[in-house]
């Protein structure tokens, strides 16, 4: 009966929906039908608010000048503005800047609301006292995809307060390329949890199609490839052949396009020489005919003009422009001056772009502004402004932090540690915030502290807080910068007194470009601290605050603990020290395989079956997968035993689905919570299979000595790979399951 009610409820929904977006497509016509050149190209054109603000580059204060706003907005009838000039802003300057430009537009012929994009990739940046999650690489670690929507949905919230309607997020490139200066923004290395938490995200973001108060439409980016830079280094060529395309960096931007995302953003990059904002194949052939995508497409930063400046494929500034909407761009962050829009003009009337693929742009673009609500009052509303800030936001950041730490080695169960001890907490971490919230956290690059909010704690302060301040004593500054986080000598002195050094090392905040590096190696400095800690004789526990995984291969069978942290946002502090002292049973894993170095970046998921060879006389391994830490490990204080492994059937037979089950038993002595993972394995295939590949995975939690069953449907599309002919197939044979230390096998058949 109740499912029967439910059924008729989303079917009424649905239907409304449908109705709205009817009604919808018909005004969008309507206001076509009577748009001069100028005000359709307008409409394609972003720019950012320091072209509007006071001074522009630099505008501390968020205060705008009119006569700036005036030709943005009424001379150029620029469609949308973007980010901030250079750090977050009260909520209250939001107000005043999203009402003044919305007050310009309504002065305008047609009224057309301007629709506002941000970054709030891990909450919403640019609001100060906004609530900052975890990056994406430390929810990827949660395994919670509710926690993913949890935080989405406050992302919104929080961003639809300060009056902005569009986020540029999730981030759904894929983490293989760990010296990738933003790696931390991806969900890690594997396909299907990208996937699973993008999804998660996307639905929060515009949930009930983004008619509530607090959505917001999302951004999927950036299409595609972006993080398969062939150096590491940011937006830097990319050579990627097709087949590695579809089997991994595809099927997120595939799945996301389902669930409804409305815009996409595309990868500055360039493709086997092909820059991707010119690629008719991408953007048109792919992305529009066959995913079905059917949204906005932006551009990313200034990346038409450097078609002509630095791809060099387009001879002059208007042949890029002509390239980029002809080859599928809708709207162009441009985003410092007005060239996009004066050359698109020229080209049109010159015949280079067609006035119907304009107004296919333009369409899409009138849409999104229906449908995120700005034709009916684009102003912040008060429900969202009532929300910003509430108390419960911080629990669900302290519950994500929490989940997210992940304990990588625990020798001789050292931890937790007891809270009579007395800890030397040091190393340049230490006494940060922005080694514990990385990028796009209240600046763009995270790393100038003066903008967080008052009451962020260090690792210092909350160790301090919950041992009281004469349990903890520290031998260093402030920062990464600071000379003392480093001196080997008075690390050794304060040890002394100490009953266990708790070493906070890795990175600090950075963004994009700014953070391109040569390789992952600690810091030679970092290196050194280490080596005097482990040499002092105490307990060495590591706590790794970084965005990507830097080598610690030599140091840690030396060290007792090793817990990686990641950049996890506000509270990230408080949930180390948790952990610590044994307030929180960690439960994180891994979402990536923590390489020994350089040349054994080696994947879980690699299409190679040989996991490791010896050569004769030899110390190197033969492409084996031998990383420091593999994907998916993380440790708990209780463990967990499986058994009863339990296939439904011994063959899945065309559509049908097969059920694996498996009972997992707490059998230490906490309580704590668990994933429980599934792998698949084609045994033999047309193609090289990969080594196994994660299909799904439930996280449960379980007292001392309780039992639960955990049950998996697997179909058919579970089983698939791409083949030689670039067809997404499952051939029939047999497969492999594992879950924990269980194995189970079956057979497919068409
Ligand atoms: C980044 C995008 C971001 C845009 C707007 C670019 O530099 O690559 O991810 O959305 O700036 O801030």
């Amino acid at each position: 009966m109740k499912r029967i009610f439910v059924t008729a409820l989303s079917l009424l929904l649905l239907l409304k929906i449908q109705a709205q977006t009817a009604q919808e497509i018909q005004k969008t016509e309507s206001i076509l039908r009577g748009m001069t050149l100028e005000e359709k190209v307008g409409q394609m054109t972003q720019v950012t608010l320091a072209v509007i603000a006071k001074g522009g580059w630099g505008n501390e204060d968020g205060s705008l000048d009119p006569a700036e706003v005036k030709k943005a907005v009424t001379d150029h009838h620029v469609g949308s503005i973007l980010n901030t000039t250079a750090h977050a802003l009260p909520l209250a300057t939001w107000h005043q800047v999203i009402s003044q430009i919305q007050d310009e537009a309504k002065k305008t012929r047609l009224k057309i609301p301007v629709i506002y994009g941000l970054d709030a990739i891990h909450g919403q940046t640019y609001t100060l006292d906004a609530t900052l999650f975890p990056q994406n690489i430390a929810m990827a670690a949660t395994r919670n995809p509710s926690l993913t929507a949890a935080v989405s949905k406050i992302t919104a919230a929080e961003l639809r307060a300060s009056g902005v309607r569009w986020n540029f997020a999730p981030v759904l490139d894929i983490g293989r390329q760990p010296l990738w200066s933003r790696f931390a923004e991806t969900y890690g290395e594997d396909v299907f949890i990208g996937t699973t938490m993008g999804v998660a995200a996307i639905r929060a973001y515009e949930e009930d199609g983004l008619k509530k108060t607090t959505s917001v439409a999302s951004c999927m980016k950036h299409f595609l490839g972006y993080s398969a830079s062939r150096t590491g280094k940011d937006r830097t060529p990319i050579y990627l052949p097709e087949i590695e395309m579809r089997e991994y960096y595809l099927p997120q931007f595939r799945a996301a396009v389902k669930a409804g995302s409305s815009t996409i953003m595309i990868n500055s990059s360039e493709i086997n020489g092909v820059p991707v904002h010119a690629s008719k194949y991408l953007l048109t052939d792919l992305l529009r005919k066959e995913l079905k995508f059917e949204g906005l497409i932006v551009t990313d930063w200034e990346d038409i003009i450097r078609l002509h400046t630095i791809h060099r494929v387009a001879a002059t500034p208007m042949d890029a422009v002509a390239m980029g909407v002809n080859a599928g761009i809708d709207m162009s962050m441009v985003p410092s001056d007005y060239s996009f829009y004066d050359l698109l003009i020229e080209a049109v009337k010159k015949g280079k772009v067609p006035v119907a693929r304009i107004n296919d742009a333009v369409r899409r673009i009138l849409l999104l502004k229906f449908k995120t609500g700005l034709f009916d009052d684009p102003y912040p509303e008060k429900a969202a402004i009532a929300k910003f800030g509430s108390p419960s936001y911080q629990d669900v950041a302290l519950q994500s932090a929490r989940e997210a730490m992940t304990l990588l080695q625990n020798t001789n169960n050292t931890l937790p540690l007891s809270k009579n001890a007395r800890v030397l907490v040091a190393g340049p971490s230490a006494q940060s915030i922005s080694a514990l919230n990385g990028c796009w956290s209240y600046t763009w690059q995270g790393n100038d502290e003066r903008w967080y909010p008052a009451g962020s704690k260090t690792i210092l302060q909350a160790i301090a807080d919950k041992l009281g301040a004469d349990h903890v004593i520290t031998s260093s500054g402030k920062g990464f910068d600071h000379a003392s986080n480093y001196d080997t000598t008075a690390l050794k002195q304060s040890a002394q007194n100490a009953d266990a050094i708790i070493l906070c090392i890795g990175e600090n905040a950075y963004a994009e470009s700014p953070g391109n590096t040569r390789d992952l190696a600690l810091p030679e400095k970092q290196s050194q601290l280490v080596k005097a800690a482990i040499n002092t004789g105490k307990p060495v526990v590591l706590i790794l605050t970084e965005g990507r995984p830097l080598f610690i291969t030599q140091l840690a069978p030396s060290v007792k603990g090793i817990l990686m942290a990641y950049w996890s946002g506000r509270k990230t502090a408080e949930a180390v020290a948790d952990v610590l002292f044994g307030d929180y049973n960690p439960d994180g894993k891994l979402p990536f395989s923590y390489p020994k170095s350089m040349g054994e970046i080696v994947l879980y998921d690699r299409k190679h079956t040989e996991e490791k060879r010896e050569i004769l006389n030899s110390d190197v391994t033969w492409d084996g997968y031998d990383p420091l830490f593999p994907f998916g490990h993380g440790l708990s204080y209780t463990s967990f035993a499986y058994s009863d492994i339990k296939l439904s059937a011994a063959t899945l037979k065309g559509s049908q689905p097969i059920t694996v089950s498996v009972t997992i038993t707490n059998t230490g002595d906490r309580q704590g919570k668990h994933t429980v993972e599934l792998y698949s394995r084609d045994l033999y295939a047309s193609i090289t299979p990969c080594v196994k590949r994660l299909r799904a995975f439930e996280k449960i939690e379980l007292k001392p000595g309780e039992s639960k069953a955990v049950s998996f449907s697997i179909t058919r599309a579970d089983l698939s790979f791409v083949n030689a002919q670039l067809k997404t197939v499952t051939e029939p044979g047999e497969f492999e399951l594992m879950i924990g230390d269980k194995k189970a096998s079956f057979n497919y058949a068409e």
